[in-house]
């Protein structure tokens, strides 16, 4: 009988773990994991106040792995979808919160190069940064008031450095098919409008748990995986950890320097009192406002069926500081004064990979170089194909070559 270890008991490891056991019934499977507790970037806590210190939100026209996993685990009855407020997003420019809707001065600055977009160059088949991108098509402005806030808020990265094709695949598919966003937007077939945004009743922890009861074999916590000696490794690591594992070899060493994580710090605040005079999904901030903190997601107006009483629950993404500086953000941002009724700060180090240009080439090379040289490892992990807990399940769903 084949044996199989696993490293890693964040999503990529268990649903790993569960969709082998249903692939190899003969395998022996045995997850290893560093830490004390299973679910990596995924923590939810629910007692006193609904915090997620990690992933919250999956966008349902997004999520076609995480939808397909939570029906087959049975927790399709779980799934609580976002209120119609959450379609309601904000920017914090030029000292206030401003709506992002089409009529909104925001957005006016950007109405001649939209009408013109369908016009520029069609597209070459290279990668450039998201900067270039956006900037060719719709402006400096459009670069700088939407593209740069949005890749804050998912990636925590520099738009001058990130890649277009690797960050934002769905665009460059839109140039490269229809040759402009706005002719992609009229002519793409629009099938049934899936819901908003959705995550499971009590959180993303649920799904964890669930993944360690239906999957397979013995799990070891507080064991590191140290070597590369096993009979079949799957690889479901952070970066940081695969690059450690390969130090010996050289040309790994080189795939992984170019997407070393960008840090954040998560302080999750809870106020009794709905105190939200704007409701919506929260705020990002453009890099040219030079603030500390990247954006506030207003959690308890997303999901208000996760709210324990009358209540107002964020999170406050923070690129430099703590617990103080995010307090002093709200206050000034959302006028909110007085003093939360729960705090819990949680620094994540080096956890959300930075795509580079030609982030997609050096992957294909590298899963090349890996079958050649370590034909028994598999890696899938958020550093690869996408970070979003969806892709990290569909990347888990492909490995076959046990
Ligand atoms: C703050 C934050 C917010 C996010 N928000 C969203 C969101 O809203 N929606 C979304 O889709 N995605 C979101 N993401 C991204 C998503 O959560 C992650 O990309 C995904 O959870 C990564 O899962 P993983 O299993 O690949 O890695 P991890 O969750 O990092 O798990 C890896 C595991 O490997 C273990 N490990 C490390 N070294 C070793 C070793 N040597 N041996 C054994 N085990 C080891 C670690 O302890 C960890 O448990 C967010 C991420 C963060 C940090």
């Amino acid at each position: 009988m084949k044996k199989i270890v696993i490293a890693g008991g964040g999503i990529s490891g268990l649903s790993a773990r569960y969709y082998l056991s249903k692939r190899y019934p003969e395998a022996e499977i045995i997850l290893v994991e560093k830490s004390e507790r299973l679910g990596g970037c995924i923590q939810s806590s629910v007692s006193p106040f609904f915090f997620e210190r990690g992933p919250r939100t999956f966008k349902a026209s997004r999520a076609e792995a995480l939808f397909k996993l939570i029906d087959e685990l049975g927790l399709t009855d779980e799934i609580v979808y976002s209120s119609k407020q959450a379609k309601r997003r904000f920017l914090w420019k030029e000292g206030r919160l401003q709506a992002l809707t089409p009529f909104s001065p925001l957005i006016r600055p950007m109405i001649p190069s939209l009408l013109k977009e369908w016009r520029q160059p069609y597209p070459w088949e290279g990668d450039e940064t998201i900067a270039s991108f956006a900037t060719r098509r719709l402006g400096k402005y459009a670069a700088e008031t939407l593209f740069d806030p949005l890749t804050l808020g998912i990636f925590a990265g520099d738009i001058h450095k990130l890649s277009i094709s690797a960050c934002f695949p769905e665009l460059k598919a839109m140039e490269m098919d229809y040759g402009s966003l706005t002719r992609a937007l009229f002519k793409k077939k629009r099938g049934k409008k899936k819901r908003g945004l959705f995550t499971l009743r009590g959180g993303l922890q649920t799904l964890i748990k669930r993944l360690i009861e239906k999957g397979r074999g013995e799990i070891h916590l507080n064991t590191p995986l140290k070597s590369l000696d096993e009979e079949r490794l799957v690889l479901a690591l952070p970066a940081s950890a695969i690059k450690v594992l390969f130090s010996a070899d050289e040309e790994i060493q080189q795939f992984f320097d170019p997407i070393k994580g960008a840090s954040i710090t998560v302080v999750n605040v809870a106020f009794k009192g709905d105190l939200l005079k704007k409701k919506g999904f929260g705020y990002l901030i453009p890099t040219s406002e030079k603030e500390k903190i990247l954006g506030v997601v207003f959690d308890s107006a997303i999901f208000p069926t996760q709210n324990q009483g009358d209540e107002t629950r964020l999170t406050v993404m923070l690129r430099e500081g703590g617990v103080e500086t995010a307090l002093e953000g709200l206050q000034r941002h959302l006028n909110i004064h007085i003093a939360p009724s729960e705090v819990h700060l949680k620094e994540w180090k080096e956890v959300i990979p930075q795509y580079g240009v030609d982030h997609l080439k050096r992957v294909e090379r590298f899963g090349e170089y890996l079958k050649e040289k370590y034909p028994h490892v598999s890696c899938i992990g958020n550093y690869l194909h996408g970070a979003s807990v969806n892709q990290c399940i569909a990347q888990s769903n492909l490995i076959f070559n046990i």
